[in-house]
């Protein structure tokens, strides 16, 4: 069969990048029955086409520490696919960044950024640099070598970058100031901008926010609503802040945060003055997540313990989970404790958390599974709203912003259902509608621009 056949290809290829492999297995495999349905995509072979970047940079990023040490980070960027749009995709800073992670996240956001409804392509980068215990000077002097060569490859009409893991508001300010320095030029090449300078309203909260209101759609679906339920989120960055700030804002209950250290259990929830201390103690003095149980009485804390084959986090009791650290975080076990302890909605605001036997339980279990890909791209739609009000050099409202991030979860999760939605059992696979909507569209725009 045509996508067995290509999945050999691309395993064969690369038998090193198992990240990589894993999530063009996910989409590859889901697309199966469509692309049979519809031959000109084989014909124009797509599949191998589109698991192939249109290209990868690899480069060295010198900077030196407060001590005047010479340190050396490697910088990566791929350009995986502008058939829709200029290439987009944030940048990851942290020790476990290597190019099968990057092309993971890449291959992901091309069809995520298909799905948003918006004219993006699908890039990511990132940097084996860890920001962590780094002083402000040293963040900023490696920001600046980072983009010292990275400017030669992006532009507000060729490749638009955004944060990710390890890449806020403080990073990308370093970055935007390189790239001005350099360019001598005020454009929209980053988004995560600090507002005053050409930031959008919701950008921060957009990941988080999109995850909910993602979680919000699936529950209609069933007559249902966040009010009242409890809520795991793992992480406790950017991602799961503002979902639990949604959460919270919505009525429902978040009970859990972590860090890769540990996690936390508030069995009384987390309300806003403890989210209030937890922004303040990851935003501002960069601390651990064990720091809020040592603050609040209702808290217990559990350390991080390796030799687990689970996450005992997962297995507390809730009726739905926001994923929002890093990914294969879930796995099987972790997977079948979820089922188990009545959790029946998953909204990923991280990329892959699921590993593909915790994919399969959830499927199974016939719960509402809503994968990263349509889940947390409300992050990359509020980031092409603030290109769309850098090139109209105007800003919208707050309101005006959320009510388009709104807006655009909704129609994520329509297209989902229109590609996912099996009458005979009624239940809507989010995995095969993500992937089949984002696919079509990618793939129609690659037969209607010919062999590039
Ligand atoms: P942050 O750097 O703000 O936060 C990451 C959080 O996850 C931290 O709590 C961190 O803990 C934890 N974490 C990171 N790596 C690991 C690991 N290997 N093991 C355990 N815990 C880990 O990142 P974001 O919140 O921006 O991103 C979180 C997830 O959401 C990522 O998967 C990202 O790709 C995804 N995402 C983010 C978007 C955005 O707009 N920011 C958009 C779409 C998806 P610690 O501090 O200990 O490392």
């Amino acid at each position: 069969m045509y996508v067995d056949e290509v999945l050999k290809k691309v395993n064969a290829r690369d038998p090193d990048q198992p990240e990589f492999l894993q999530a063009v297995d996910e989409v590859f495999v889901s697309l199966a029955d469509f692309i049979e349905e519809n031959p000109q995509y084989q014909k124009a072979n797509i599949l191998e086409r589109v698991a192939e970047p249109d290209r990868t940079f690899i480069f060295r990023v010198p900077w030196e520490t407060d001590d005047g040490e010479v340190m050396v980070d490697r910088g990566i960027r791929v350009q995986f696919n502008n058939a829709i749009g200029p290439y987009k995709g944030g940048i990851r800073f942290h020790p476990s960044v290597d190019l099968s992670i990057v092309k993971f996240l890449g291959f992901e956001q091309i069809f995520k950024n298909a799905l948003t409804t918006l004219p993006m392509g699908g890039a990511k980068g990132g940097s084996d640099f860890d920001p962590k215990g780094k002083s402000n000077a040293e963040v900023m002097r490696f920001c600046q070598s980072f983009m010292a060569e990275l400017y030669k490859y992006i532009g507000p009409d060729v490749d638009v970058p955004a944060g990710d893991i390890g890449v806020g508001a403080r990073e990308i300010g370093y970055m935007f100031g390189a790239y001005k320095r350099i360019r001598n030029e005020f454009t929209g090449v980053l988004t995560g901008k600090n507002r005053d300078w050409g930031g959008s309203h919701i950008r921060p909260e957009a990941t988080g926010y999109g995850a909910v209101y993602f979680a919000d759609e699936m529950l209609k679906t069933r007559g249902d609503s966040l009010d009242g339920k409890v809520c795991l989120i793992s992480g406790s960055g950017n991602v799961a802040q503002y979902t639990a700030e949604k959460l919270i804002q919505l009525g429902a209950e978040p009970v859990t945060l972590s860090d890769s250290s540990g996690f936390i259990y508030d069995a009384e929830g987390v309300d806003e003055d403890k989210l209030a201390f937890v922004m303040e103690l990851k935003n501002v003095r960069r601390g651990r997540i064990e720091e809020y149980a040592r603050e609040f009485s209702s808290a217990k804390y559990t350390a991080t313990d390796p030799t687990l084959d689970h996450n005992p986090m997962w297995a507390v009791e809730a009726a739905c989970a926001f994923p929002s650290a890093t990914q294969n975080e879930i796995n099987g076990k972790d997977a079948e404790h979820m089922v188990k302890n009545g959790v029946f909605v998953i909204s990923e605001g991280a990329n892959m958390p699921t590993t593909p036997e915790g994919v399969e339980v959830f499927l199974e279990a016939k719960i509402l599974y809503g994968p990263g890909k349509a889940a947390n791209a409300g992050g990359v739609s509020v980031s092409g709203l603030e290109m769309s009000q850098n090139s109209l050099r105007l800003f919208w409202t707050r309101q005006e912003v959320d009510e388009r991030l709104r807006g655009i979860m909704a129609a994520i999760h329509e297209q989902c259902m229109m590609y996912g939605y099996d009458e005979k059992s009624n239940y809507t696979n989010y995995v095969k509608g993500a992937n089949v909507a984002g696919f079509k569209k990618v793939a129609d725009a690659m037969l209607d621009q010919g062999l590039v």
